[in-house]
Order: C-alpha cells, then sequence, then structure tokens
C-alpha cells in the first residue's frame, strides 16, 4: 500500500488528533509534512511582515517538539516552505502517495489552501481543532447565533464534549524520510532577544504545554481561583497563558477540558472551574464564526456589513505599534508587545478599543499588528476579537470604548504595570 500525507497545520500533535488516527488506520505507513506558505509570512496590506521573531521561534520550537515526538515513533517531520497545492503534489509523485490526511481549518485562508489542495489531490479531512465537535451543536453552522450568550446558551443545554483520542505509539513511515526543519532566518527573521519582564519563559512544543497545564492545575491549584485572577496583567499566573500552545494545536482543547473535569472531581466545582470552559467556549465560537462568515471576519466592513470607519494614519499606527502615544496605560502594553510576543486579555481589549475608538485608526492595521507579534496567533480568535470590538462583528452592543485612564485605575491601581514598561 503507498504511503499517506499526514499534513500538519495548527494541530501541532499526536494525541487526540483526529486526523492522525484516522491515516494511521487507513495506511501502512505516512509521510508527515507541515508546509509554511510564504504569503502567510510575507506583507501585509499594511506592508510590514505577518510574522516576527517571537512568533517565529514559538512556532520553530513547536514544529521541532512535534518531530521528537514522531522519531521516538520511528518517523520524522518535514517542513516545507511553498504553496500547499504544490508542494503536496510533488511530494504525491515523488512518493506515490495519493491521499492526504488534513484537520479541517476554518479560517477563509486555511480553507482556501484546502481548495487549492482539494483540486489536485485526494484530501481527507477531520474535524476542527474546537472543544465542541461541529456535527454535535444544536443548530447548523449556517444557523449559529450572532451573540455569543446565545450560543452558549444552546451548546450548554445540549452539552456534549466528546473523548480524546489516543496518542499513537508508533507511526510508521518510510526510512528515507527524514526530519527538515527550517531555522528563523529561512523565516527571515533574526533570534529575539528575551525581556527578564515576560511574563513566561514560552516554550513552544507540547511538552511545555503539559508541563503548564500540569503547573497551573494540579502543582498549584491556581485554577479554583481563576476567575478572581484572570483579569491581572503581571506575573505568570493571573491566567492560565495555555493560548499559544493551544493555537498552535500542541494540546487540544479538550485535553484541557479533561482536565478541568479531573480537577472538579478531586477538588470541587466552583466559579472558576466553570469560566476556563467558558473561555474556551468563546474560542470555539470565533472557530465557528469563522466557518459561517468565510472572507468576511477579515473585510473592513466585517460581519456586520459596516460602513468603512476609520483612517490609515502612518503616524498614529505607528505610536501605537511602539507605545509611544503617551497615553501610559496603552504604551505599557504595547512595550510589552513588543518586547515579547505576549499581552493580557485586559491590555489586548484596551489597546484594541485604543486604536479604534481614541487614534480613529482602520481597525484591520492592528489586527494586522497583532496577528504579527502574538505568539499565540489564531486567525479566528484574533480577528473575531477585533472584529467585536472594532463594532462591525458580533457585539450587540454600540460603541464598545474602554477609557484607557479608567481601566489603569481598576486594574492597575499603584501603577506597577506601567511603571514596569515605561
Ligand atoms: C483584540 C484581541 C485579539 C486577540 N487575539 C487572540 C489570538 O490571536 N489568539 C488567541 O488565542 N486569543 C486571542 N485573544 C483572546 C484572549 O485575549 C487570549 O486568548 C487570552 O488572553 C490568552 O491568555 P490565556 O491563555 O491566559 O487565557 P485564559 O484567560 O486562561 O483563557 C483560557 C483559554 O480560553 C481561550 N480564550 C480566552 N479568552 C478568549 C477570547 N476572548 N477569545 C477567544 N478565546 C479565548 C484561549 O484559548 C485561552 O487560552 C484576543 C483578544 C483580543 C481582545
Amino acid at each position: 500500500m503507498p504511503p499517506s500525507i499526514l499534513w500538519f497545520r495548527n494541530d501541532l500533535r499526536l494525541a487526540d488528533h483526529p486526523a492522525v488516527t484516522h491515516a494511521l488506520a487507513d495506511s501502512d505507513a505516512v509521510l508527515p509534512v507541515y508546509i509554511i506558505d510564504p504569503r502567510q509570512i510575507g506583507p501585509s496590506p499594511f506592508g510590514f511582515g505577518r510574522l516576527a521573531p517571537y512568533r517565529a521561534q514559538f512556532l520553530l520550537e513547536s514544529l521541532a517538539d512535534l518531530d521528537a515526538q514522531l522519531r521516538v515513533r520511528g518517523s520524522a517531520l518535514q517542513v516545507f516552505i511553498g504553496e500547499p497545492a504544490e508542494v503536496l503534489q510533488r511530494i504525491a509523485q515523488e512518493w506515490n502517495a495519493p491521499v492526504v490526511y488534513t484537520t479541517l481549518h476554518h479560517a477563509h485562508e486555511e480553507q482556501v489552501q484546502l481548495r487549492r489542495v482539494s483540486e489536485v489531490l485526494r484530501v481527507k479531512t477531520s474535524e476542527p481543532p474546537t472543544l465542541l465537535h461541529p456535527d454535535d451543536l444544536p443548530f447548523p453552522i449556517d444557523k449559529l447565533p450572532k451573540v455569543f450568550t446565545a450560543f452558549r446558551h444552546k451548546v450548554e443545554a445540549h452539552w456534549e464534549v466528546r473523548d480524546a483520542l489516543p496518542e499513537p505509539t508508533n507511526v510508521p513511515t518510510p526510512q528515507e524520510w527524514t526530519s527538515q526543519l527550517p531555522t528563523l532566518a529561512d523565516l527571515g527573521c533574526e533570534a529575539p532577544s528575551s525581556d527578564p519582564r515576560a511574563v513566561l519563559p514560552f516554550q513552544g512544543g507540547r511538552a511545555a504545554a503539559l508541563e503548564r497545564l500540569k503547573h497551573y492545575f494540579w502543582d498549584t491549584r491556581l485554577l479554583a481561583t481563576y476567575k478572581e485572577t484572570r483579569n491581572g496583567m503581571i506575573g505568570a499566573d493571573y491566567s492560565s497563558k495555555f493560548s499559544p500552545w493551544l493555537a498552535l494545536g500542541s494540546m487540544s482543547a479538550r485535553e484541557v477540558y479533561q482536565q478541568v473535569k479531573r480537577f472538579e472531581q478531586h477538588f470541587g466545582a466552583n466559579e472558576s472551574t466553570y469560566w476556563l470552559v467558558f473561555e474556551l467556549l468563546w474560542r470555539d465560537f470565533f472557530q465557528f464564526v469563522a466557518a459561517k462568515h468565510g472572507a468576511d471576519l477579515f473585510k473592513r466592513a466585517g460581519i456586520a456589513g459596516a460602513p468603512p470607519k476609520g483612517n490609515q494614519d502612518r503616524r498614529r499606527f505607528e505610536a501605537w505599534c511602539e507605545g509611544r502615544t503617551g497615553q501610559p496605560f496603552i504604551d505599557a502594553h504595547m512595550r510589552e508587545l513588543a518586547a515579547t510576543g505576549w499581552m493580557s486579555n485586559r491590555g489586548r481589549q484596551n489597546v484594541a478599543s485604543y486604536l479604534v475608538n481614541d487614534l480613529g485608526l482602520d481597525w484591520r492595521m492592528g489586527a494586522y499588528w497583532f496577528e504579527r507579534m502574538l505568539i499565540d496567533y489564531d486567525p479566528c480568535s484574533n480577528w473575531g476579537n477585533w472584529q467585536y470590538l472594532a463594532g462591525v462583528g458580533n457585539d450587540p452592543r454600540e460603541g464598545r470604548r474602554f477609557d484607557p485612564v479608567r481601566q489603569a485605575g481598576m486594574y492597575d491601581p499603584d501603577e506597577r504595570f506601567i511603571r514596569q514598561w515605561s
């Protein structure tokens, strides 16, 4: 039987991985690949590149970790830079590998990539990386409620989370198929410098993901107080910090959910354990919004089809990016992002609102900047949250402006955060 191609995307793990399970069940051998599409790291419509060094480094660490996991199972990861359809077609011909197994991703560019691959090869897709399986939703995707609260009420009334799938012990692969991983330079990036003020020394890959989960749930039981601390901005432990690993798929939302349930069995359920699942539902919501609205999630008019607002003033935008607006709370957050590739949820809401409402800029400039910078960049969560805050997405309220002076007074009353990044 010829080998099958196992095309990894933002699902860089072997456990709880439906496409891995299907490929191994159907084939005697697989060829694991990951493809970096130059269009997704090249210039954004606003001129700057879409992949900054911190995010690039986290991605390469995640790929190296997946490769290591594959190697102990008799396989290897080959990473290519190129247009996915062309790369996969070349591999398919070279290795006489007629079928591609992969995960369905709802973001528009990922959908277009998949469509092109499907035009030239036989593709078998598995469910997207959500907590809830799309087939278990109590409505078809095109009837997804517009507002998160309605979505949550509906899915909570028909609650079902499928069990996580087991990790394979063997991944049979032809012997000549060896590891091939790019460097930062191949991605046009220099090595980022580490900043001692970073909330965590984030390390890509499953080993670090599971270590963080163990720390947050089991070693410290911080999960039990998550709801009270989640609006923090300083240090490792105010929130789970799972997002970079969830965004690249080093661990799945289902795995996190299972651990929450285990935690509740040991220590009891409370508002905090509920709230972490609530946040995972926000993540699902934006994945399904992307599935429903396709390219509109990335358009200026948004999924609401709103009239264009905001200008593209470069000087104002650069001041925002570099933390030079003169508004200390905003500047502190933007400097943290520039220096570490991370920003708290509280920070993200504030700087996004500031860009839209105070600087009067086109919201997509901010969304592309976040895409470039955030180590946890996820197309659905990023663009969905930006649309929400810009008033062109799922927010039922008009004009969601965060007053940075008031917010600083509430969340940084002693100005510790501002001073840390001044
Ligand atoms: C403008 C803006 C852009 C954002 N861009 C991204 C992005 O590119 N990638 C990303 O993962 N998150 C994004 N978020 C959502 C949120 O800020 C981060 O998920 C969260 O701060 C990550 O920290 P944590 O893992 O400690 O989260 P926790 O508070 O511990 O939450 C647990 C998990 O729930 C999910 N989650 C929490 N809040 C949200 C939310 N509002 N939307 C979607 N999922 C959520 C994340 O997967 C997170 O890891 C954005 C938010 C805003 C306002």
